[in-house]
């Protein structure tokens, strides 16, 4: 019998398919979600930073308005219009703190790579719009030579974030480039890829980027962060893809971003905690919305976050807790918030608050 020729056209990987079909224009998700009609001003955010909505992400919209958590945060809206006098393009100062136009170094022992400005999904809330709004693609493979001989002139760097955009944007022989020159630097002993394809585009984890991302032997460890922002968006093929990397011994965690009207209530975070530490996936971040243009309308006050805070403290095992941080503008080290514990001094000891209320923590008895 005469063998039949295979339907899927050779070469072309379902997530680049599933990429090719995404909803590019206002006037496309108007034509997905009839019900849905197109203000000027959100035409307005969308000619000002790119719009792109996966067909996963499409699936995942409930009501097509902005009171539903996944719309909100990949839908251009008129609140992208509204800055405050403090909104910056750049208030973490990366630019500044770029000794190549891919790298930035805001610590001594960590650099970071923003290996390409591409998305499968815009978030609308995007702390680097200044990177998706500019027309610049991927690294060119000079400036990652470049990068790897100055990462050898610095063994003081053991760790590298690989950003972007997304880095899984990459085709597989690009990243693979990409990882082998960082692999080659034997000061580098760990490298973090942070991506949102597992939460935006879950076809994009194939089993040959598995075996891509998995540290041969002795090679620097290589861990995964994860962008989820809502229990909704733990979707079954979503966990399918953290569970392919984990099962292959790559840590994924999750950096998640507290966003107004998203995600800012205490019972949100909790289930979306809850589900990541029940798969696998460690809560490591909880970010408080940057002073960057064109997010104002998403930003919380602290004491939002902090209340949460209380009140994952009081509920949740502690690898399911998330650090609550904020970068400082100018581009310092992260700041960790916590609740306020100590209520203050008394005679003897300390007043601490509890989950269930103040207690005395008294001082060490006087040695003689
Ligand atoms: C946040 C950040 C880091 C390090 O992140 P940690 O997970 O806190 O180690 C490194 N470089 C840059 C530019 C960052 O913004």
């Amino acid at each position: 019998m005469k063998r039949t020729t295979p339907l899927r056209p050779a070469g072309v990987p379902r997530w680049e398919r599933e990429l090719a079909r995404s909803i590019r224009s206002l006037d496309a998700l108007a034509a997905r979600f009839p019900g849905f009609a197109p203000t000027d001003a959100m035409r307005e955010a969308a000619r000002r930073f790119p719009m792109a909505i996966t067909p996963h992400v499409a699936s995942l919209i409930e009501r097509p308005d902005f009171s539903d958590p996944v719309f909100a945060q990949f839908v251009p809206g008129a609140g992208e219009l509204a800055d405050a006098p403090w909104a910056s393009a750049d208030p973490l100062a990366e630019v500044p703190h770029s000794p190549f136009p891919h790298l930035v170094r805001r610590y001594p022992d960590r650099a970071l790579l923003l290996a390409t400005s591409a998305c499968a999904a815009y978030c609308r809330h995007c702390f680097r719009k200044r990177v998706s709004a500019g027309r610049d693609a991927a690294i060119p493979d000079a400036e990652l030579r470049a990068v790897a001989r100055w990462l050898r002139a610095h063994p003081e760097i053991d760790d590298v974030l690989v950003s972007g955009g997304d880095p899984l944007m990459l085709p597989d022989a690009r990243l693979a480039r990409l990882l082998a020159a960082l692999r080659a630097v034997p000061s580098v002993r760990v490298i973090r890829i942070a991506t949102r394809l597992p939460c935006t585009l879950p076809s994009r984890v194939t089993p040959a980027l598995v075996r891509l991302l998995r540290p041969p032997r002795g090679g620097p460890a290589t861990f995964v962060s994860t962008q989820f922002n809502h229990p909704r968006e733990l979707a079954p093929a979503a966990l399918r893809a953290c569970a392919r990397l984990v099962d292959a011994g790559i840590p994924v965690q999750n950096q998640t971003v507290l966003l107004r009207g998203v995600n800012d209530d205490p019972a949100t975070i909790e289930a979306l905690c809850r589900t990541l530490y029940h798969n696998r996936i460690r809560p490591y971040y909880l970010f408080q919305a940057d002073l960057v243009r064109g997010i104002e309308h998403f930003r919380t006050p602290l004491a939002t976050g902090l209340a949460i805070m209380r009140h994952l403290r009081a509920r949740l095992s502690g690898p399911a807790i998330p650090n609550f941080c904020v970068d400082p503008p100018g581009g310092g080290a992260k700041i960790e918030l916590t609740p306020g514990a100590v209520e203050g001094r008394r005679r003897g000891g300390t007043l601490l608050r509890g989950c269930g209320g103040p207690f005395f923590y008294p001082d060490p008895v006087p040695r003689a």
